[in-house]
């Protein structure tokens, strides 16, 4: 497996339009589906998500998925191949589990790896309904991608709004 630096795209955009191998889902541990980017795909993928996810909680993830752990599923009706999908860790407090963070930037890297995916879209995982202020994690999801041993080509940061869009430029430079 050749290994070197993923390039790191930026777009503004619905994560669920993009036409790479594998988007990831900053889903909830669960995995049964939720609100924000999670409802997106699950609406506009179709049910086969659903049912390889439910498969998933009757085997391997009985107790659900672990925050920080990706697992993938079919992309079902979406343009991407397949789904990775992550647990982000909740911002409360004011603050949050920053390794965990880097875990689901890692993991699902890893995971695209075992695919054979060499481009993924990510959202900017846990700066919804999870609270995180996007700036950190977007600082967090860039040093993450930048640090990893991957056969990934390409990295999308997709971002849904400008104020994400420019956190993630900010760090981009
Ligand atoms: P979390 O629970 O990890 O915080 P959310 O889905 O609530 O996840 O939000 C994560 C980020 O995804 C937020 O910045 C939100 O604006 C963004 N988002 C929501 N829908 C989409 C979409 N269709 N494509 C890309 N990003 C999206």
């Amino acid at each position: 497996m050749t290994q070197a630096r993923p390039e790191i795209v930026l777009v503004r955009g619905d994560i669920t339009e993009q036409e790479v191998d594998a988007i990831v889902n900053a889903a909830n541990s669960s995995l049964l589906g939720g609100g924000g980017v999670d409802g997106a795909i699950h609406r506009r993928g179709g049910p086969a998500i659903l049912a390889e996810c439910r498969d998933l909680r009757a085997s391997r993830y009985g107790k659900g998925l672990r925050t920080g752990q990706a697992v993938a599923t079919t992309a079902g009706r979406l343009p991407a191949r397949h789904v990775i999908h992550t647990v982000g860790p909740v911002y409360q407090g004011g603050s949050g589990d920053a390794s965990l963070l880097t875990s689901c930037h890692r993991e699902s890297l890893r995971v695209a790896d075992e695919l054979g995916a060499r481009t993924i879209a990510f959202p900017a995982i846990s700066t919804g309904v999870y609270g995180w202020p996007v700036e950190d994690a977007a600082r967090i999801a860039v040093e993450a991608v930048r640090g990893a041993e991957t056969a990934v080509q390409e990295v999308r940061f997709v971002l849904f709004d400008e104020r994400a869009y420019d956190a993630f430029a900010a760090q981009v430079q």
